[in-house]
């Protein structure tokens, strides 16, 4: 094949200024970064074979894990593939498509044969500092990805006059993952759990060059008093529904004491994460103006106290905490409390900020 070492080397510094500038998380305003991922071979073109298996059909089904783990787990981030289905597509316009999209990133996956065992990944011949970089994550979280299921030999970080590593115009990086044609190697390749971790590294790597921030899942959740298995206080808190302004069909009270007896509301974090507290309580003139409100933190319980006498019916902000997570007694309404006037306990929201 031939080489076409200055175009590549115009190409890049003409891309310089762009490729140079750290990739620090994206703000909200910021384009997506655009990773395009080339599953190798395809078609007519099957790669290598070996132990019953077809290079394309692993290729393609690694980088689609890849493309779906980016899109589900990261913000900021396009993906297009050369493929997406058995198809026949040369090395001239999978860097066509490529350069022509303005990507980013390029990443090539395909699987080594010609006898041997392990991981390695190649950038060009001559680098530049961004492509350095993305050398470097990408063949260090590929690793650590596979060595999550298996033990597999680091063959190391190499150069190559490869086709879509010359013609591209952004950083570009070629993964060769285990050999086809050696038994070992071809035993992880059918472990679909392997591929998975394997695609997981692959899409780490890209994050981490990028700097993709993760994408927070949504969470909201009410637990009311009388939410089963979620809200659990001692005999003395009795069951009232004399205020209309209560969240479901009662709510709990107690006297206040000079000891907690709190009544709690276990919450299922999902993860840990930043969340938005609420409760919800009936206002009547007399019950406490200042119910001590206990919320389980990641660094420790903090209390808040709400004035119960006026502003029910509603959600009332507690604040904003950092929790575990976690399913456990995560807000609680303590009876300690040297105002007068029943505490109480109806509902709490707790929601993904
Ligand atoms: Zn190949």
């Amino acid at each position: 094949m031939s080489s076409h070492p200055i175009r590549r080397r115009a190409l890049l510094a003409a891309a310089a200024g762009a490729a140079l500038t750290p990739w620090v998380g994206v703000p909200a305003f910021a384009a997506n970064k655009k990773v395009y991922i080339d599953p190798g071979h395809g078609g007519t073109d099957s790669g290598a074979v070996g132990n019953g298996l077809q290079e394309k059909a692993l290729t393609l089904n690694i980088a689609l894990q890849v493309r779906d783990i980016l899109l589900a787990t990261y913000s900021g981030v396009d993906v297009r593939m050369s493929r997406t289905t058995d198809a026949t597509v040369s090395l001239q316009q999978r860097t066509d498509d490529a350069n022509a999209w303005g990507a980013d990133i390029f990443i090539s996956v395909h699987i080594n044969s010609g006898g041997g065992t392990g991981f390695e990944s190649y950038r060009y011949l001559t680098t530049d500092a961004a492509t350095q970089s993305l050398h470097n994550a990408m063949h260090s979280n590929a690793l650590a990805g596979m060595r999550s299921v298996a033990a597999v030999t680091d063959r190391g970080q190499k150069t190559a006059n490869f086709h879509v590593l010359r013609e591209t115009t952004m950083p570009a990086i070629l993964t060769e993952n285990l050999f086809i044609d050696t038994v070992a190697d071809a035993n992880l390749l059918k472990n679909a759990a392997f591929l998975t971790a394997d695609a997981r590294g692959h899409a780490k790597g890209i994050a981490t060059f990028l700097g993709l921030p993760t994408k927070t899942t949504s969470y909201s959740t009410i637990v009311d008093n009388a939410t089963a298995g979620r809200f659990t206080a001692s005999a003395n808190w009795g069951t009232s529904t004399y205020s209309t302004q209560r969240y479901g069909a009662d709510y709990r009270y107690a006297d206040p004491v000079l000891a907690s007896d709190a009544a709690w509301f276990k919450v299922n974090i999902p993860e840990a994460g930043t969340y938005k507290v609420e409760v919800w309580h009936p206002g009547v003139a007399g019950y406490n103006t200042a119910t001590p409100h206990v919320v389980v933190t990641s660094s420790g319980n903090q209390t808040i106290t709400v004035d119960q006498s006026t502003g029910g019916g509603a959600w009332r902000s507690l604040g904003t905490f950092a929790m575990a997570a976690g399913d456990y007694n995560a807000v609680g309404v303590s009876r300690w409390t040297s105002a007068a006037g029943y505490v109480i306990a109806d509902a709490v929201r707790v929601t993904r900020v």
